[in-house]
Formats: structure tokens, C-alpha cells, sequence
């Protein structure tokens, strides 16, 4: 699914250089779920956004179900980013002034769903995962956890193979975190693709794969200790 290679990302601020990735490459295949990690600053958001196509490598290859990203004018990377890839942050970065519904639904919005099937859609999907009750709230009216579901929501609601999680538990206590981090399991035994960015070794057992970062390289790689387990 995805493929770099000698991939590299200069920011340049006026005389100013800064290398956030230097010469990466890995692939990740369909189905897998993958942690990052490493210590701050060393490039994981960075990467996280080049996987996203919301930031443009600087040089190196960045292959998307085998298409070459950097071919893509800003049109066609929006485009297979709205129907490829749904991202979860942080901060949730919901819409406040959005209900939770409306914050859920925005998604098939932008990929011209009709209104009948995104009442349909986002309701089912809203009663999976315990919040139906909180349909016409907005987000300030709701727990952490319970925002992490809405925005976790958000980024299912068009199906996307790849989820690209930017530290998805950390600004929520361990046992919302944990719910979090079993939602995003569920998913990824029904098959959707997970790269998450975390600074939890404890969220990182439910991967299946680490691969830490050091100064924007790859500095080792291995499998996570729950899925050793489990073999
Ligand atoms: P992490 O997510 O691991 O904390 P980042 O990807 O945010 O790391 O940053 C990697 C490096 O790139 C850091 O040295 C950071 O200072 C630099 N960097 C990130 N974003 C910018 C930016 N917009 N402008 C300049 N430098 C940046
Ligand atoms: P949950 O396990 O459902 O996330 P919490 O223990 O965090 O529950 O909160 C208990 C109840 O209080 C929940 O129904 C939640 O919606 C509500 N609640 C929590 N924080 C807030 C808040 N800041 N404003 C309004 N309601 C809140």
C-alpha cells in the first residue's frame, strides 16, 4: 500500500535548515498496523503528513497503492486522499461548532454523498460505537473520550483503507485511551490499514510493527511484543 524510498524532507525557514527526514525507507502493506515512534522532534509528525499528502517530500519516492505521489498535482492528491485516508489527531480536531453528527457527516460531504445515505451512514456508524445518545451535542459537551470516538467516527465514516493516527491516546487518561486503542484494533482486524505516531510503548503493543525514528532516520525496527505473543 505504501512504499518510500531515500525519502527526504528539508524544512527551510530563512537561512535556516532544518532535515526532518533523511533518507527513509520502508513499505507497509495492506492490513498491517504500524507504530512510530521516537523522541520529540525526531520527524513523526513530519512523516505522518508526507503519508498523508499534506506535506511534499523533498526528495525520494513516495509510492500510494503504486501510484508516485510527487506526480500528483494538489487536485489529484486531495482526491485520492479523500478516498483513501482517514486521520485522527491528537486534539481531536473536531468542529465546535459542529454537532457530533454534523463533525461525523462533514467527511461524506466533501465526497458528494447524498443527504438520505449520510443520515443512514452516520447514524449506524454513531450507535456502533456508543454515542448515539450524543447526536445533536457538540464536542465541548463531551468527555475526552467520548470526543476521541467522535473524531475516530470522522475518519471511518468513508471507509478509508489507511487510518493515519497522530498520538491518537494522548490527551486522554488510560482507560479512555484504552478503549481508543481497542477501536482502532477492531478496525484493523477488519482489515483497514493503521500508522500511528505514538509516544506510548503501552498503545504500540497493539501494533504489530515499530519503527523508531532518530533524527529523521530509521533507526531499528521490530515486531511489537503483543503480536510476538500472540504467535
Ligand atoms: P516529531 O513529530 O517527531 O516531534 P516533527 O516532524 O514535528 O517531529 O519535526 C521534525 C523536525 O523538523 C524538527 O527538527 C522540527 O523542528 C522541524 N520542523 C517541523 N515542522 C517544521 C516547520 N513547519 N518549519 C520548520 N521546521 C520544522
Ligand atoms: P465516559 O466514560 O462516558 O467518557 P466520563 O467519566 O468521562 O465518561 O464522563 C461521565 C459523563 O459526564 C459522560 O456521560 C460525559 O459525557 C459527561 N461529561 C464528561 N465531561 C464533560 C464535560 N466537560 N461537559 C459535559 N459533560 C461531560
Amino acid at each position: 500500500m505504501i512504499k518510500l524510498e531515500n525519502l527526504s524532507k528539508v524544512y527551510r525557514t530563512d537561512e535556516i535548515e532544518s532535515t526532518a527526514l533523511n533518507q527513509v525507507s520502508f513499505e507497509i502493506k495492506k492490513g498491517e498496523f504500524v507504530s512510530v515512534m521516537g523522541p520529540s522532534g525526531c520527524g513523526k509528525s513530519t512523516l505522518l503528513n508526507v503519508l498523508g499528502m499534506l506535506d511534499k517530500p523533498e526528495s525520494g519516492s513516495y509510492k500510494f497503492q503504486g501510484t508516485e505521489v510527487s506526480g500528483l498535482n494538489e487536485k489529484g492528491r486531495s482526491a485520492v486522499r479523500k478516498q483513501n485516508i482517514g486521520f485522527i489527531f491528537q486534539n481531536f480536531n473536531l468542529i465546535d461548532e459542529l454537532t457530533v453528527f454534523e463533525n461525523i457527516e462533514l467527511p461524506l460531504i466533501y465526497n458528494k454523498i447524498s443527504a438520505s445515505e449520510r443520515k443512514e451512514r452516520v447514524n449506524k456508524l454513531i450507535e456502533k460505537i456508543g454515542i448515539s445518545h450524543r447526536s445533536s451535542h457538540f464536542p465541548q459537551q463531551l468527555s475526552g473520550g467520548q470526543q476521541q470516538r467522535v473524531a475516530v467516527a470522522r475518519a471511518l465514516i468513508t471507509n478509508p483503507p489507511l487510518i493515519l493516527a497522530d498520538e491518537p491516546t494522548g490527551n486522554l487518561d488510560s482507560s479512555h485511551g484504552n478503549e481508543v486503542m481497542e477501536l482502532l484494533c477492531n478496525l484493523n482486524e477488519a482489515g483497514t490499514t493503521i500508522v500511528m505516531v505514538t509516544h506510548s510503548s503501552h498503545d504500540a503493543s497493539y501494533s504489530q510493527r515499530i519503527i523508531n525514528l532518530l533524527d529523521g532516520q530509521i533507526v531499528s525496527e521490530k515486531r511489537s511484543n503483543l503480536s510476538q505473543a500472540a504467535v
